[in-house]
C-alpha cells in the first residue's frame, strides 16, 4: 500500500486547480497523467524578467520589464494591428498586438495609467516595439512578472502559462518526507531537504540552475538513482536468497563437442567459460552478463554452459529476442550439439499443434535436454523436467521482469545474459544492479579488418559498380535500407525499390527481406543468400542482430546518418567475419549535422566495441546505448546517466550498504527509503522485502 502522505502525488493532473479534462488532457501529453508527473517535470530554460531598465537604457532583442504610462491608443483594421504608445520620461515604446480586440485593448491600457509590461523588445527603424508582452499588470505586481520564469517542455495547444501554474501547483503540494539520504552524505554534497530541492529545482534563477550538476537538480537525481539501485538490489537479494543449486558437469559432454569443432577456443573463451562454470559450480544462483562483440564467438561458450547444465543432471534453454534470431542459433547449436549426441529442441509463437505438443511433452518428461525458443519459451504451458539453465541472448530486447519469469521455469535456474553491446560500467549498473561479467576480449584469430568509408548517396553508381566487381570474385553483398519514417510499412517500401533496382543490373542475384516477410519467405531468403544462389541480400534492420553468414564481405548502408553507432557497429560485425578483407560503404545524405558527421568519423577509425560504446554514450547520453525503450533500461526523469555517472556509482554503493545492514527496511531511515521507493514507484521491490 502507498503511504497516504504520497495520495495527493498520485492524484490525477485535473485534481489541480484550473485544470480541466481539455487542458488537462495536454498536461498529461506533455509531463504524465498525474500530480506526481509534474514534480518530475523539470523547467528546460529561463525567462529572466529581472531586467528592468528605462526606455534609455533598453537593449534591443532583450526580454525586459519596462514601467510605463500609457500615452494613447491606435486601434488595428484589417491586417493592421492595435498599437498602444507608452512611455517613461526617457523615452517611448509601442506596444503591438495582432487580431485584438479595441475595447479589450483600452480597458486593459486605460490612457494616463501606468502599466509593468514584460517582453522582448525591437527596434523598427527609430521606434522602440514590444509585440505582445508576455505579461501586463499594474505597478504592484512588480514581485510576481519581474521575476525569473522557469520554461517548460510544452505540446501544441497547452499555454506555457497553464503547465506553469500547474506544476506551481504540484510542488505547493508536495509533502515533506522523512529524510532518506544518509544525512554525511548529505551533507557533504551539501543538499537541502527533498522538499527544499524540489522547489529549487523548479525555480532557477539562472542558467546555472538548469545544469544536470546543480545542487537541487543532482539531488533529485540521486533520489531517483537510489530508488532504482535499492529495488534492484532487494530483488537481486531474493533471487540470491532462493537458494541456489551447485551444477558441475564430468566435463564429457563438453568434450565431445570440442573435439568436434574446427578450431580451438580463443584464450578469451576459454576464461569466460571457466568463470561460467566456476559460478554454476557454487551453490548460490548465477546472474552473469556474457559480454563480447559480435562475432567474438559467444555461441559456443554458452552451449559449452549449457551442456555443463545437462551433465549435472538439469536442461538447459537459449532464449532469443526474435524468430529468426532463434533459429538462427537453433541452426548453429543444433549440429554442435549433435556432436554430444544432443538434440536441441525449438518453440517460439509461430509453431503451433503437433510438433509444439510433442516439444513441450519431451521438455516436461525430460526426454529433451536442450531447448531453443523466442519468448514463447516462458509461456505457462511450457514446463520442464529440471530446467537448470537459461541463457538469454539479450541484445537488449528483454528486461528484468522477462529474465525472472524464465528463471521460474525451475529450481534455482541460473540464468546467463549474453550481450553483443560492451555497455560501460554505469549503465550496466543502472540495468542490471548486481550482475557478474564475462566478458570476451579476444576476437577469434584471422579476422581481417574491415575497411569503412563514407560516401555522400549521389555517389551510388561508383557503389553499384564497386558491388559488381566485387560480386565478380565470388563476394556475398549485405545491402542495408534503414527505418527513415519510423513506420514498417515505407522501412519495406524503401527496401523493396532497391531491391527492384539492383534486381535490373544483377538478374536473378538479388534477395529481399524485411520484418513484414513470413517467416517461411524469410528463411527462403536467408537460405539462397547462405548457399550462394543469390549474392545481394537486401534487408531493413532485420538483419542487424545475429545473422551470420562468415563469406559476406561487402555491406552498403544507406542513410547511414540515421543510424546510431551502436546500431551501425552491430551491422558492420555482420561482416570482416571470413578470412577474406571486408568492406563497409556508409552511404548519407548531406548536409550532415554534428553528431552524424562525428558518428561516421568514428566508425571509420575503429572497429573497437568498447570505444564505440563509449563515444555512443557520449553523443547521445544514456539512455540509448542500450538500444532503445525495449532496452530493460529503467526510465529516469530526473537522472541522466550520462551526467550523472558518479551519482550512479555512489547510488549502488548506497543501496548494497542498506540491503547489507538493514535488508527489511526496519529502521528508521528504512522506513524513508520505503517511501522514496513509492514515491519513484519501485515498489514493486517492496514485496520482496516483505515475502523476503
Ligand atoms: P557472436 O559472439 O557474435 O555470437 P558467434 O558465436 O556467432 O559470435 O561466432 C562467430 C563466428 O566465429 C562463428 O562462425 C563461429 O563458428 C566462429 N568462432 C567462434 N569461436 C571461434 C574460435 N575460437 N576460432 C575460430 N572461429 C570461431
Ligand atoms: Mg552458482
Amino acid at each position: 500500500m502507498r503511504p497516504e502522505p504520497l495520495f495527493p502525488l498520485f492524484a490525477p493532473v485535473t485534481s489541480l486547480p484550473g485544470l480541466g479534462q481539455r487542458l488537462g488532457a495536454l498536461v498529461e501529453r506533455v509531463a504524465g497523467a498525474r500530480v506526481v508527473d509534474l514534480l518530475w517535470h523539470l523547467p528546460v530554460g529561463i525567462v529572466d524578467r529581472r531586467y528592468a531598465p528605462t526606455l534609455a537604457e533598453v537593449e534591443e532583442g532583450r526580454i525586459a520589464t519596462l514601467t510605463v504610462t500609457v500615452d494613447g491608443h491606435q486601434p488595428g483594421e484589417g491586417r493592421r494591428p492595435h498599437r498602444v504608445r507608452c512611455s517613461d520620461g526617457t523615452g517611448s515604446i509601442t506596444l503591438v498586438f495582432f487580431h485584438a480586440r479595441r475595447e479589450q485593448m483600452e480597458r486593459a491600457f486605460p490612457i494616463g495609467s501606468t502599466r509593468l509590461v514584460s517582453g522582448r523588445v525591437e527596434r523598427f527603424g527609430d521606434d522602440l516595439q514590444m509585440p505582445h508582452p508576455d505579461r501586463v499588470g499594474p505597478p504592484e505586481e512588480a514581485g510576481s512578472i519581474q521575476t525569473v520564469e522557469p520554461v517548460h517542455a510544452l505540446t501544441a495547444g497547452l499555454p506555457p502559462a497553464v503547465l506553469r501554474r500547474s506544476i506551481a501547483a504540484a510542488v505547493q503540494r508536495a509533502p515533506s518526507l522523512p529524510e532518506w539520504l544518509d544525512p554525511a552524505w548529505k551533507a557533504r554534497q551539501g543538499w537541502a531537504d527533498w522538499r527544499v530541492a524540489l522547489a529549487a529545482a523548479h525555480a532557477p534563477t539562472d542558467e546555472e540552475g538548469l545544469q544536470p550538476g546543480e545542487p537541487a537538480r543532482a539531488r533529485l537525481a540521486f533520489d531517483e538513482l537510489l530508488a532504482s539501485q535499492l529495488a534492484l538490489n532487494l530483488l537481486r537479494r531474493r533471487q540470491r536468497r532462493v537458494a541456489g543449486r551447485p551444477r558441475t558437469g564430468d566435463g564429457h559432454l563438453r568434450r565431445l563437442v570440442l573435439d568436434a569443432l574446427p578450431y580451438r577456443l580463443t584464450g578469451a573463451q576459454d576464461r569466460c567459460v571457466a568463470e561460467i562454470l566456476a559460478d554454476m559450480a557454487t551453490p548460490t544462483r548465477m546472474l552473469r552478463l556474457l559480454q563480447g562483440d559480435v562475432g567474438s564467438g559467444k555461441t559456443i561458450v554458452a552451449l559449452l554452459a549449457m551442456l555443463t547444465a545437462v551433465e549435472a543432471g538439469g536442461q538447459a534453454a537459449l532464449m532469443a529476442p526474435t524468430d529468426l534470431l532463434a533459429r538462427q542459433h537453433l541452426a548453429r547449436l543444433a549440429p554442435l550439439a549433435a556432436a554430444a549426441g544432443l538434440e536441441v529442441g525449438f518453440l517460439s509463437g509461430r509453431d503451433k499443434g503437433k510438433a509444439r505438443e510433442a516439444t513441450l511433452g519431451r521438455l516436461a518428461d525430460g526426454s529433451l535436454r536442450l531447448v531453443v525458443g523466442t519468448h514463447a519459451l516462458f509461456q505457462d504451458d511450457v514446463q520442464f523436467e529440471a530446467l537448470g539453465l537459461a541463457v538469454i541472448d539479450e541484445q537488449h530486447r528483454f528486461g528484468v521482469h522477462q529474465r525472472l519469469m524464465l528463471a521460474r521455469k525451475g529450481d534455482a535456474v541460473d540464468v546467463l545474459v549474453t550481450t553483443a553491446t560492451p555497455i560501460p560500467r554505469t549503465l550496466l549498473l543502472t540495468a542490471y544492479g548486481d550482475i557478474d561479467v564475462s566478458r570476451i576480449d579476444e576476437k577469434p584469430p584471422g579476422r581481417r579488418p574491415v575497411a569503412t568509408v563514407a560516401l555522400p548517396a549521389e555517389r551510388l553508381d561508383e557503389v553499384v559498380s564497386a558491388v559488381d566487381r566485387a560480386m565478380a570474385t565470388g563476394a556475398k553483398v549485405y545491402w542495408v535500407c534503414p527505418l527513415i519514417e519510423e513506420s514498417d510499412l515505407v522501412d519495406m517500401a524503401a527496401a523493396t525499390l532497391r531491391a527492384q533496382q539492383l534486381e535490373a543490373r544483377f538478374p536473378g542475384r538479388v534477395a529481399l527481406i524485411h520484418g513484414r516477410m513470413k517467416g517461411a519467405e524469410r528463411d527462403a531468403a536467408m537460405a539462397g543468400f547462405a548457399d550462394g544462389a543469390t549474392a545481394i541480400l537486401v534487408a531493413t534492420t532485420v538483419i542487424e542482430v545475429g545473422v551470420d553468414i562468415p563469406d559476406a564481405t561487402v555491406m552498403v548502408i544507406e542513410h547511414a546518418e540515421h543510424f546510431g553507432l551502436a546500431q551501425l557497429h552491430q551491422l558492420r560485425g555482420r561482416i570482416g567475419r571470413g578470412s577474406r578483407p571486408s568492406t563497409c560503404i556508409l552511404l548519407h545524405t548531406p548536409p550532415l549535422g554534428e553528431t552524424a558527421r562525428a558518428r561516421l568519423r568514428i566508425m571509420r577509425e575503429t572497429e573497437d566495441g568498447f570505444r564505440i560504446a563509449e563515444e555512443d554514450l557520449r553523443l547521445r547520453g544514456g539512455g540509448e546505448v542500450l538500444g532503445t525503450r525495449q532496452s530493460g533500461m529503467p526510465d529516469f526523469r530526473l537522472a541522466d546517466p550520462a551526467a550523472h555517472a558518479d551519482l550512479m556509482q555512489a547510488a549502488h554503493d548506497d543501496a548494497r550498504m542498506i540491503v547489507e545492514r538493514d535488508p527489511e527496511l526496519r529502521g528508521p531511515r528504512g522506513e524513508a527509503l520505503r517511501m522514496l521507493l513509492y514515491l519513484f514507484e519501485r515498489d514493486a521491490a517492496i514485496r520482496y522485502v516483505r515475502s523476503g
